[in-house]
């Protein structure tokens, strides 16, 4: 789920074993939930990665919108009441870094949401069959960080 990193160089794999599902901002759209449940369920994946990265400009574009109101054009204010259960609680807290708060809620918030989708995703994890981590890909240094 990033544009940034190829995903497929940076781990060094062979076609098929990355099943890979991008969209801005990395977040469940009903349309990657299936790819995913597909990746898990019929191909056998046993690891689903969300990964966000720094610098990130849905997260970015998402938090400006929060704090001064949603005035994207066309779809893109779609992405912004999409991500914003994910992003929101960032908003409530305080700290330095908030577009850094922000991605990384958005990706723990998707890790929970993916850990517990029903019916497939939630019961393969609740059965052990399935994980599903967080991370995100540090721009400046190129390394993907766990969460
Ligand atoms: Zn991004």
């Amino acid at each position: 789920m990033l544009s940034k990193a190829s995903l497929y160089a940076q781990q060094s794999t062979q076609n098929c074993e990355l099943f890979v599902v991008r969209v801005a901002g990395n977040f469940v759209t009903p349309d990657g939930l299936g790819s995913l449940e597909y990746g898990a369920a019929v191909l056998g994946t046993k690891v689903i990665m969300v990964l966000g990265h720094t610098s990130c400009g849905a997260v970015n574009a998402t938090v400006d919108a929060l704090q001064k109101g949603n005035n994207l054009p066309g779809h893109i204010a779609d992405l912004v009441r999409a991500m914003k259960p994910g992003i929101e609680p960032a908003l409530k807290t305080a700290g330095p870094d908030l577009q850094q708060r922000a991605m990384i809620a958005n990706v723990q918030a998707n890790v929970r949401r993916l850990q517990t989708e029903k019916p497939i995703l939630g019961d393969m994890v609740a059965a052990g069959k399935l994980k599903v981590v967080g991370a995100y890909y540090d721009l400046p240094t190129g390394k993907v960080m766990m969460l």
